[in-house]
């Protein structure tokens, strides 16, 4: 007889309309950043999530026609016949382990441009295009014809889901992001016919297009509605009330309610500015108002709190997005009883500029996310080890762990020394900052990783140079050092030193993050990086009672964090401490009690007092022992040395997730075909050309 566990909750079935959910964890719809240009890469990637144990596993938003498109962003889309094979190929691959398919079918409306198609967007009520710029753009105020028309459109691209394949087929209301929000909005709807004005009538098109949906695909497949519970507006936007309100006019028309929050900034939110399951106190209530189920998310990896929430009647499924993209085989571990092997989402948010920046998903924990098909990794399987050569990795930052778990799993002899006495690098200090606590996770899921692997053997306290590591004997050495801030204010935009006059006081991240701190009160932050750094440290500062002033040459703090959807919290949240903030600026001169700012436009200077100034420009690799070893190749035979490969932030600084993927890639690599330059080294879909 098999023990219970508390975790059986979240193993059970759950019907949805006419299918089944084999257990309640729920892949939501999410962004990919692949879409329409990587059909083949993103059938695979959610393919293995299928693998992994999700019962539910959903595309990202669907255009389903072309008067509605969201250029540059690139989705899937559903326009007409000749797109059903790209989703039919996907809901091919998440049959195969037995999950059932879902896709989202998306008319942005306002929200997008429409820069592709050039046609004119429309929205309930004419109006500026809400997107994430300030797009030189009006959508019109659609007719009755018009809402005609998408209802034909919407149900037209229901019947064509069903024939790819797709389980559910989703009536999409939410974010902000879907012209049905903006209906349901006061604020964008200021119609005057039946589809505005009170309640009813504004949500009088979701029932519609919910019931039309029904009826067109509705015996066989499930329809769900994904609706914002609140705006976080407060009486500007939707708000709780009013959304429970609606619900109540259609509780039972879908088959399933997916809620979330709006906008998609305030739905992921990143750990830096919310913890997991904050969400529930907007989800809570909704099963009250419907006998269908009920699926949220709250970046949820804990499985505890996944099953005190269903336990606890907020819930029916369990909504993930980041937590399946860090492991797409979480319900897995839970359903074997392995949760320390869980690779829990750290909430960076890099997955989220993927979608942003136009590229193929990647994300900070799981480095074979998005490569699933264009490279051949698995999150979870590695191919076995091809020689008997050990390997000698120096520096457990992100970059030598992931090297090592993944070498330890193929089976090589790993060494790894770290001169530090904890494990991590840049990850174990970064952790430690304002808000990021849960990056820690990046060197936790890996020290578990590595505790279960003899073949692999730890050295902390262990500082090699190239005299010892030529000693040690090893044919394989993989160089992870890292890097150091630099000390001079090289970065993005100032390219050049600039005088730092005897006495000044200028401090780095690295001096900041060994708990030097600036002597005297006032202390200016020049942020040249960009990225999250320059905030973080204004808000250390800031916290330990220093008079901060954030410098910046960009025209916002932390200009990056834009693609991370982190922007407006950071900055509203070092407005909130008290910190200053100088936009435009670039910084020509430190003195002992001064720094000269001028204006990047007009070049008019200033002097601004400052007892220190801690510089966030950019970072020089941490690369003596990879030259000097580089440097004594005639030795390397006698050492029986074969080869020294430089990685992650030693070869050239950057992300986390560079440094995790530039770990995992040596694994993946190591005696493999020779990779040759010449070549691309991964697979790539052409389109087919139209004679
Ligand atoms: P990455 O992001 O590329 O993994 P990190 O800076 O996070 O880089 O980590 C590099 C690690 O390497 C740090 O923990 C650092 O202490 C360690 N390290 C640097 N030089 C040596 C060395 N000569 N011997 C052992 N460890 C080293
Ligand atoms: Fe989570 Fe960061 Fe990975 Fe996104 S990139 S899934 S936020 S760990």
């Amino acid at each position: 007889m098999s023990v219970e566990s508390p975790y059986d909750i979240l193993l059970e079935p759950v019907a949805i309309g006419p299918v089944t959910a084999k257990n309640r964890f729920y892949q939501v719809p999410h962004c990919t950043g692949m879409g329409y240009r990587d059909p083949t890469a993103l059938a695979h990637m959610r393919g293995v999530k299928a693998e992994g144990g999700w019962a539910v596993v959903c595309t990202e938003q669907v255009e389903f026609h072309w008067t509605s498109e969201i250029t540059p962003f690139i989705e899937l889309r559903l326009w007409d016949d000749r797109d059903v094979p790209m989703l039919a190929k996907m809901a091919e691959h998440i049959h195969a382990h037995g999950a059932l398919a879902g896709l989202e079918l998306c008319y942005n409306g306002a929200h997008g441009p429409n820069f592709y198609s050039r046609e004119v967007p429309m929205a309930p009520t004419g109006r500026t295009i809400a997107s994430f710029s300030y797009e030189p753009v009006q959508a019109r105020t659609m007719d009755k014809q018009d809402i005609r028309n998408v209802r034909r459109w919407h149900k037209a691209a229901a019947v064509r889901a069903k024939r790819a394949g797709y389980d559910l087929i989703y009536v999409y209301a939410g974010h902000g992001l879907s012209f049905l929000h903006h209906f349901l909005s006061r604020e964008f709807n200021q119609r005057r016919d039946e589809y505005g004005g009170s309640l009813e009538n504004r949500t009088r098109l979701l029932k519609e297009l919910l019931t039309d949906t029904r009826e067109a695909v509705g015996d066989t497949c499930a329809v769900p509605c994904r609706l914002s519970m609140d705006e976080l507006r407060g009486e500007a936007g939707l708000e709780k009330a009013e959304t429970e309100d609606m619900i109540g006019l259609v509780a039972e028309v879908p088959d399933l309610w997916d809620v979330c929050l709006a906008g998609w900034e305030n739905d992921s939110l990143s750990s830096r500015f919310g913890e997991e399951g904050g969400q529930e106190p907007f989800i809570a209530g909704v099963k009250a108002l419907t006998t269908k189920p009920v699926v949220g998310v709250g970046r949820y990896t804990s499985p505890d709190r996944m099953a005190s929430i269903v336990r606890k009647g907020i819930v029916d499924l369990i909504g993930c997005a980041r937590p399946s993209i860090a492991d797409p085989f979480l319900p897995r571990k839970v359903a074997e009883g392995r949760l320390e092997d869980i690779r829990e989402c750290i909430g960076c948010n890099i997955c989220v500029s993927g979608d942003f920046t136009m590229s193929p998903i990647r994300c900070t924990q799981n480095p074979t996310m998005g490569e699933e098909w264009r490279r051949g990794w698995h999150p979870e399987f590695i191919r076995r080890q091809e020689s008997e050569k050990p390997v000698l990795i120096v520096g457990a930052g992100p970059a030598g762990l992931e090297a090592a778990q993944a070498l330890g799993k193929r089976g090589y002899e790993v060494t790894l020394a770290e001169q530090r006495r904890e494990l991590g690098g840049r990850v174990a200090r970064e952790c430690r900052l304002p808000g990021l606590a849960a990056w820690g996770r990046v060197r936790d899921y890996r020290a578990e990783q590595l505790r279960k692997l003899p073949n692999v053997a730890l050295y902390l306290e262990s500082q090699l140079d190239a005299e010892t590591v030529l000693e040690f004997g090893c044919p394989r050495v993989v160089i992870a050092t890292g890097a150091r801030w630099r000390g001079d204010v090289v970065g993005h935009h100032r390219t050049a030193p600039v005088t730092i006059e005897n006495g000044a006081q200028v401090l780095t991240p690295d001096d900041l993050m060994e708990n030097r701190l600036p002597e005297g009160p006032r202390v200016v932050i020049w942020d040249d990086d960009h990225y999250y750094m320059g905030g973080v440290l204004a808000e250390l500062l800031a916290d330990k009672g220093f008079d901060t002033t954030y410098v910046t040459p960009a025209s916002e703090a932390c200009t990056w964090s834009r693609h991370t959807m982190e922007q407006h919290f950071a900055q509203t949240r070092m407005l909130e401490k008290g910190i200053a903030i100088s936009a435009f600026r670039t910084l020509s001169r430190i003195s002992p009690s001064a720094v000269a700012l001028s204006c990047v436009h007009t070049g008019r200077a200033e002097e601004f007092e400052a007892d220190a100034v801690v510089l966030v420009t950019s970072r020089t690799p941490s690369d003596e022992l990879a030259a000097n070893l580089l440097r004594q190749r005639e030795r390397w035979p006698d050492a029986g040395l074969e080869s020294v490969d430089v990685i992650g932030d030693a070869l050239a600084p950057a992300t986390i997730a560079h440094a995790v993927y530039a770990g995992r890639r040596y694994a993946e690599e190591l005696d493999g075909p020779p990779v040759s330059t010449d070549e691309v080294p991964f697979k790539r879909e052409l389109a087919e050309l139209i004679a």
